[in-house]
């Protein structure tokens, strides 16, 4: 152990571990150093109704209640931590921002958790769906099944990051399918981002449309303002 300890200092003297928003070194295993972390605009909203994650959603689609972890700003720590996360293989940020989730929000009996599924071309690419860590670590935490199986994408959209809102929600309309796996109860879908709503709003009403007495509780680790 001892041998490892020092293989890992000389590791870091040369390949210093740095803060993935303002680049400053760091010698703990978070991401962020403690002053960046400091600065996390978390949310402190319950997953409810009153919100602006659920104000968002209601307009498109029919949630039980929304919630978001973090507000996501440009040029804040929130798009650092989620870009490392999507682009720049760091899936352990998912976990760790899983586990900074109040526990006393999860208050209902959930049948499963569903995160949102990225194309298997991206998939292949990337490595991992950004979305999982963070869904999975829930599941295990709070002890509700992960499941995957039951939505999948069926086409593999381009970058949705320049379009405007009416031109996301329809590219997106066709992405996502449904399998044969019966919804009965109440599920949290889980995303990264909550941006104008489109991507998850076409998952909730491909569920509704099937199963319309499905509830369906959103997720995401954080929300643009
Ligand atoms: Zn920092």
């Amino acid at each position: 152990m001892e041998i490892l300890k020092i293989a890992h200092s000389i590791f870091d003297l040369f390949f210093p571990r740095r803060c993935l928003n303002c680049t400053s070194v760091i010698t703990q295993e978070n991401p962020l150093c403690i002053n960046c972390a400091y600065q996390l605009p978390f949310t402190h909203w319950n997953l409810d109704k009153s919100n602006f994650a659920f104000d968002k959603l209601k307009i498109l689609c029919k949630p039980t209640a929304a919630h978001s972890l973090l507000f996501f700003r440009h040029e804040n720590p929130t798009q650092k931590l989620l870009h490392s996360l999507k682009y720049e293989n760091h899936p352990e940020i998912g976990e760790l921002l899983a586990e900074k989730l109040n526990p006393e929000i999860l208050t209902q009996n959930y049948k499963g958790i569903i995160p949102i599924p990225i194309h298997p071309k991206k998939l292949k690419k990337r490595g991992y769906n950004q979305v999982l860590p963070y869904a999975r670590t829930l599941s295990e935490k709070f002890e509700i099944p992960l499941i995957e199986e039951v939505l999948i994408r069926v086409q593999n959209n381009p970058s949705q990051v320049f379009k405007n809102r009416e031109k996301r929600l329809n590219s997106i309309q066709n992405a996502f399918a449904l399998t044969e796996t019966p919804l009965d109860g109440h599920y949290i879908l889980i995303d990264d981002v909550l941006t104008t709503g489109a991507t998850i709003s076409t998952c909730v009403n491909l569920i509704h449309s099937k199963f319309p007495k499905v509830k369906i509780s959103v997720m995401t680790m954080a929300c643009t303002i």
